[in-house]
């Protein structure tokens, strides 16, 4: 693997699972020193185990995102560990599917804390890092890319609210991206179609068996190494280049 990223740092949230674990081991092999952030630490401490092996340099920051001071210690502690913060990866996220008629309203608080304020906050937390690396850093560009979802760019009966909030992480992007990029803080989205992950595991078991399971069964759905590899070509690019969005399905995902 070539050393695009080396002598960077990256801060990956929801790296204890799915994409955002790839996402770590990728950033890593091309060169990053990466933050794993999440909340179960023994993910974390395997992942990256698993990292240094492979030559790289990681950290464990067992955080929950959606408590502010937590989001906000969790960025200090990256920054004050391996000095700066190149890449931001918002990935933690939670999709409860179900009708909103007669919907359990902390499944919706839930959501909205992950996709939505837990995002906000590290964002937050993070952009002055972001533009002081934009201003000094070897590249002189810092990157934040946040995880959406098709279901940010169409809505689908019984996803109401996850709609909601990825709708929500698209427009967001685009007001951040027209603040920020002018200094060289590039701001992106990536809106992945069905990935075999643990994302579908947190609903109740009918969900599971009448809307999750048979859409994973009907198509090869994708890896989260292919969303990884989406997100290392966006902060890969040169100065010059912003990829404002990305749409990653499954070949036959209609
Ligand atoms: P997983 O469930 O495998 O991973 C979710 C990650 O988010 C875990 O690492 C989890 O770690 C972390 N997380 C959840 N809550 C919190 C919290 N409060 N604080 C910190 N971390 C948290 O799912 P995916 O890898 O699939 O999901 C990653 C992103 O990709 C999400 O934003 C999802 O919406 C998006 N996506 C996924 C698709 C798919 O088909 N899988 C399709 C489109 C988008 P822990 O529990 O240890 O805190």
């Amino acid at each position: 693997m070539t050393g695009h990223l080396d002598g960077t740092v990256a801060l990956v949230t929801g790296a204890s699972s799915g994409i955002g674990a790839a996402t770590a081991r990728t950033l890593a092999a091309h060169g990053a020193r990466v933050a794993a952030v999440a909340r179960r630490r023994d993910r974390l401490d395997d992942l990256v185990a698993e990292i240094g092996r492979a030559g790289g340099r990681a950290l464990p920051v067992a955080a929950d995102i959606t408590v502010r001071s937590q989001a906000e210690a969790a960025v200090r502690q990256t920054a004050e560990h391996f000095g700066r913060i190149d890449t931001l990866v918002n990935n933690a996220g939670l999709m409860l599917a179900g009708p909103v008629v007669g919907a359990d309203t902390d499944d919706w608080d839930r959501m909205i804390a992950v996709n939505v304020r837990g995002l906000l906050y590290v964002t937050r937390a993070a952009l002055p890092y972001l533009l002081t690396t934009a201003e000094q850093g070897p590249r002189h560009v810092a990157d934040v890319v946040n995880i959406s979802s098709v279901g940010g760019r169409r809505a689908a009966n019984g996803f109401g609210v996850y709609n909601l909030t990825k709708f929500g992480v698209n427009g967001f992007t685009d007001a951040l991206r027209q603040e920020v990029t002018r200094r060289h803080v590039r701001v992106g989205v990536v809106e992945p179609g069905g990935v075999v992950t643990e994302l579908g595991s947190h609903n109740r078991p009918e969900i599971r068996a009448e809307v999750i399971d048979p859409f994973f069964e009907q198509h090869e759905a994708l890896l989260p190494e292919d969303i990884a590899e989406a997100v290392a070509h966006m902060v890969t690019r040169p100065r010059r280049a912003s990829v404002h969005e990305l749409w990653v399905m499954p070949t036959e995902q209609l």
